[in-house]
């Protein structure tokens, strides 16, 4: 049994190591460390306290992948929902999609009664009323939606890989980059771009400029190295020489987590530091740790 969660999924390692020992399902699993991560509202990069697009709204992207069936469940530029997570695991279950984005994931959600509400608290708000203040007008938005990169260093996923033993399982959830524009949808509704799952080879999620992992399919690059028999090590270091082979569009910081059938995992950053959470059986607790800058 193995769980790896970066820090923006903090508030849901306990509860996701606490499932994952009393045996329940993997998607259990991460969804219930995923559903914790999106109620804590002081992580602003998803969920409760997200931060906004630039129309003032939160718009959240989650995505859960069963590495044993390989079916996966997606929703992307939801507004109004408290768990996107859940939405995504009723569209994996329910119906024979894989991703459902804007009004028809809000229709989905509406239909199987996941739980509404405001996710744009006071302090999200506030930094919105900022920036646009400091902005001037929204218009024309195309031209300035290329200086919300410099908030890059806000931005997260919460992301969770977990094993049993024997199948592995993938989730992520975020309300993107802050003030991005309406509509944008990341890498992590995308499954082979944000995160992937296969039972046979191993488990792998990104997070920061999704725009990156889109471009090169990155999680699914990672999958495919452990296949081919590369180390963790091996498949973070190649899928991270490849994106650094991108020399226009939105080029910034990328952090990749991979773990592999047996157990090993890495977590490799280009730049930016990021944390992350590790479980083993045989450890007493979850231990947090840094990524490796290469
Ligand atoms: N990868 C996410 C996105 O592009 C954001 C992040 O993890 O920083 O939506």
């Amino acid at each position: 049994m193995f769980l790896l969660t970066n820090s923006a999924a903090r508030a849901g390692v306990p509860a996701g190591h606490a499932a994952l020992l009393r045996g329940a399902p993997l998607l259990d699993v991460l969804e219930i460390a995923l559903r914790e991560a999106e109620s804590d509202r002081e992580e602003r990069s998803l969920g409760l306290g997200g931060r906004p697009n630039f129309l003032g709204q939160v718009e959240l992207d989650a995505s859960l992948m069963d590495g044993a069936t390989r079916r996966t469940g997606s929703v992307g530029a939801l507004q109004g929902f408290l768990h996107p997570v859940s939405v995504a695991r009723q569209v994996l279950e329910r119906l024979p999609h894989e991703i459902l984005v804007g009004e028809g994931a809000a229709l989905f959600g509406r239909e199987i009664g996941a739980e509404t509400g405001n996710l744009l608290t006071p302090e999200s708000e506030a930094e919105w009323r900022e920036w646009l203040r400091r902005e001037g007008s929204i218009e024309p938005a195309s031209a300035r939606v290329w200086r919300t990169v410099s908030f890059g260093s806000q931005r997260d996923t919460a992301i969770v890989l977990a094993s049993d033993g024997t199948h592995l399982a993938s989730g992520t959830s975020t309300c993107g980059w802050p003030f991005k524009y309406p509509g944008r949808l990341g890498d992590s509704a995308l499954i082979g771009s944000g995160h992937y799952a296969d039972s046979r080879a191993g488990a792998a999620a990104c997070t920061h400029t999704g725009e990156m992992a889109i471009r090169a399919g990155t999680a699914r690059a990672v999958v495919l190295a452990l296949q081919r028999g590369r180390s963790a090590e091996e498949a973070c270091q190649e899928a991270i020489e490849d994106v650094r082979q991108l020399r226009t569009g939105l080029l910034s910081d990328l952090i990749v987590h991979a773990l592999d059938r047996a157990g090993n995992c890495c977590v490799r950053s280009t730049g930016i530091e990021g944390g992350y959470w590790w479980w083993s059986r045989g450890m007493n607790a979850p231990e947090e740790r840094a990524a490796i800058v290469m």
